[in-house]
């Protein structure tokens, strides 16, 4: 990773770790993770699908999000969808060759089209999508041997965390539908 993010003073900044061979190591990929999970969070506030992801480059956060196709009337509004769009504006460019994606839950088919797009270099995701994933679980996209670009794929970072946010939430909703 070569390029260097704009300053933005909203942004947090982690500093450097020893890089594993990847690139980052467990504890900066579960410290940039839980910056997505706060995103996750953000999401239940106003009525959304608890998934979040944040974009990073060079160890600064350049773009972050979270689902809110509910609210924009976006069928295309995922959490990784809007931290990519928010990342190529801040960068103007809408290459992000050697960014890092994190998002709390595999990117969907849709979503792991737009990274292969933009190049993300590293996703990183927590929760597996058994029903819709599209790196690995239902669908491979971002190692598909036709496509021009591939991603290292990180999965199962604070697992736990990311499915329990949107076990709750269901959960919650349904209660709502019933009562
Ligand atoms: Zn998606």
């Amino acid at each position: 990773m070569t390029a260097r993010a704009p300053h933005r003073p909203d942004v947090e900044i982690l500093p450097a770790e020893s890089p594993a061979p990847s690139g980052a190591t467990d504890a900066t990929d579960r410290r940039w993770m839980r910056l997505a999970l706060d995103q996750a969070r953000a999401a239940i506030a106003v009525g959304e699908v608890p998934v979040g992801a944040v974009v990073v480059v060079a160890g600064a956060v350049v773009g972050s999000g979270h689902n809110a196709g509910i609210t924009t009337h976006d069928p295309t509004a995922h959490a990784e969808i809007v931290a990519l769009r928010e990342a190529a504006a801040a960068l103007g460019n809408y290459r992000l060759s050697g960014a890092t994606l994190y998002c709390t839950l595999e990117p969907c088919p849709m979503c792991a089209g737009a990274i292969v797009q933009a190049r993300i270099a590293r996703v990183v995701y927590g929760a597996p999508d058994p029903r819709a994933g599209a790196a690995g679980s239902v669908m491979d996209v971002l190692a598909h041997p036709a496509l021009n670009h591939r991603a290292e794929v990180v999965g199962g970072v604070e697992r736990e965390a990311a499915a329990s946010l949107l076990v709750e939430f269901f959960r919650a909703r349904r209660g709502e539908a019933s009562a």
